[in-house]
């Protein structure tokens, strides 16, 4: 059983195509299936704002809210330009499985604003989130729906939608948003979070593939928050990172590379190329790379039909979310490459958001090394739970996960029954 490829696929139709999947294999209630199919809630608004210039702007924003039944709703807040509402549904419904299969107690949620961010002010962008808190503020809280960082916002966007929030309700709640900054209750180690929780699943991963990672070859799209991340939890697990890119293109040095480095060069210069004692590669080159481990931490539709059988790595970790399409998942099956979903593998950035509203919540703060251990022992039994389905059902790790996700938010959802 597989995909449903005959249709041309967007982030939509590809997230319902799976929950169709999961669904089949767990042999799920029909009514369930389609209420699972449908975001509880979906909030369209117009946002309007004075520009710098004098001018009014008027920008589309939408929450989606797809279920709660684990808990509040817990999803990212994105400011892109041509964002729609099929793709934030999409986001909404694969987070609802994510915090499922870390097992965090949360419903999937996704937000988004259409907005070119580079193009406007700080003081802008400032007045448009504020705005946009203002319009869904009742539709937000700690125990409804808590907003996080996603593309092109972050920590200083959190700080504005907590004060924001707080400002309505006339108390300060750090626990209604979480990514902010930790003078005002971010969480240590959340900036980190999404690249070494992929690290920790790569390691469970080879331990099972008998990969040896001292040593081991890891390419890397995308030198990001989330890249550079993970290069850093590679290297510390004794791996060499061989490759790295970035939008403008990539290196690729055979003895590795030091992370900081490369950062503190892409710092001074704009870009990863041009590294001392590197090569520069392609952006194409780097995914097709000899390596043992490739790790797509950039954007979506990355490894697709037309470079899936050209990949040489023995495992991929999606870093990313969406980075290969429904095609070339089953081209990469077919050629044993070992997969670790992206609903799995970086679902260390929620954990540790959710360890951020725990520390708010009970007036706490965490060091960085008790929410490493955390996430670490989270990670762990996140992969141990997918890759146990995954021997059980005999499936690919993504059929796992997924019926791991759905199956907890169904098992929810029968266990409340249907009220009224
Ligand atoms: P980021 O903006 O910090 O970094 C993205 C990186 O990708 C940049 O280095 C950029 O130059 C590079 N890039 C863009 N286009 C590229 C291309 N065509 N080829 C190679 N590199 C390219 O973003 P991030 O926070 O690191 O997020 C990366 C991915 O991880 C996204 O898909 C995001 O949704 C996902 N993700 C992030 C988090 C998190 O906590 N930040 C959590 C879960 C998932």
């Amino acid at each position: 059983m597989g995909f449903d490829l005959s249709e041309e696929h967007t982030a939509l139709s590809v997230a319902l195509a799976q929950l169709k999947l999961a669904a089949q294999k767990l042999e799920l209630n029909s009514g369930i299936h389609k209420m699972l199919s449908q975001p509880k809630r979906s909030i369209a608004v117009s946002i309007d704002i004075r520009l710098d210039n004098g001018a009014i702007g008027v920008f589309n924003g939408v929450r989606v809210q797809h279920w709660d039944v684990r808990g509040p709703f817990k999803g990212g807040i994105r400011y892109y330009p041509n964002i729609t509402q099929d793709e934030v549904t999409a986001l909404s419904m694969l987070m609802t499985w994510k915090c499922a299969i870390a097992d965090i107690p949360y419903g999937g949620a996704k937000g988004g604003i259409c907005v070119d961010s580079k193009k406007l002010s700080k003081h802008e962008l400032e007045r448009l989130t504020r705005r946009y808190v203002s319009l869904i503020v009742e539709y937000l809280g700690p125990h409804r729906d808590i907003p996080a960082p996603d593309m092109y916002t972050d920590a200083q966007t959190m700080a504005w939608i907590m004060d924001t929030y707080s400002q309505l309700k006339g108390y300060m709640v750090p626990e209604c948003v979480t990514g902010k900054p930790v003078e005002v209750g971010g969480s240590e180690g959340r900036t980190e979070a999404t690249g070494r929780g992929v690290v920790h699943c790569v390691k469970e991963a080879a331990q099972n593939m008998n990969l040896k990672l001292k040593g081991a070859t890891v390419a890397i799209q995308g030198f990001g928050n989330v890249g550079y991340h993970a290069a850093v939890a590679a290297n510390e697990v004794g791996s060499k990172v061989v490759a790295v890119s970035d939008s403008t293109g990539a290196i690729y040095n055979p003895n590795g590379l030091n992370p900081a480095a490369v950062l503190e060069h892409k710092e001074k210069t704009g870009s990863v190329q041009n590294f001392k004692g590197c090569i520069n590669i392609t952006n194409e080159d780097l995914l097709e790379t000899e390596c043992d481990v490739l790790i797509p931490a950039a954007m979506e539709n990355q490894i697709t039909c037309k470079n899936a059988d050209k990949i040489r790595a023995k495992l991929v970790a999606e870093a990313a979310n969406g980075p290969t399409t429904p095609e070339a998942d089953k081209c990469l099956n077919e050629k044993g490459i070992v997969l670790i979903p992206d609903i799995l593998a970086n679902c260390g950035g929620v954990t540790v958001s959710y360890f951020e509203w725990v520390q708010n919540l009970t007036r706490e703060h965490w060091t960085l090394q008790e929410v490493n251990r955390k996430l670490e022992t989270k990670m762990t039994r996140a992969f141990d739970d997918v890759f146990a389905l995954s021997q059980k059902e005999k499936s690919d790790l993504r059929t796992a996960a997924l019926m791991l996700g759905v199956g907890r938010v169904a098992n929810a959802i029968k266990v409340l029954g249907l009220w009224p």
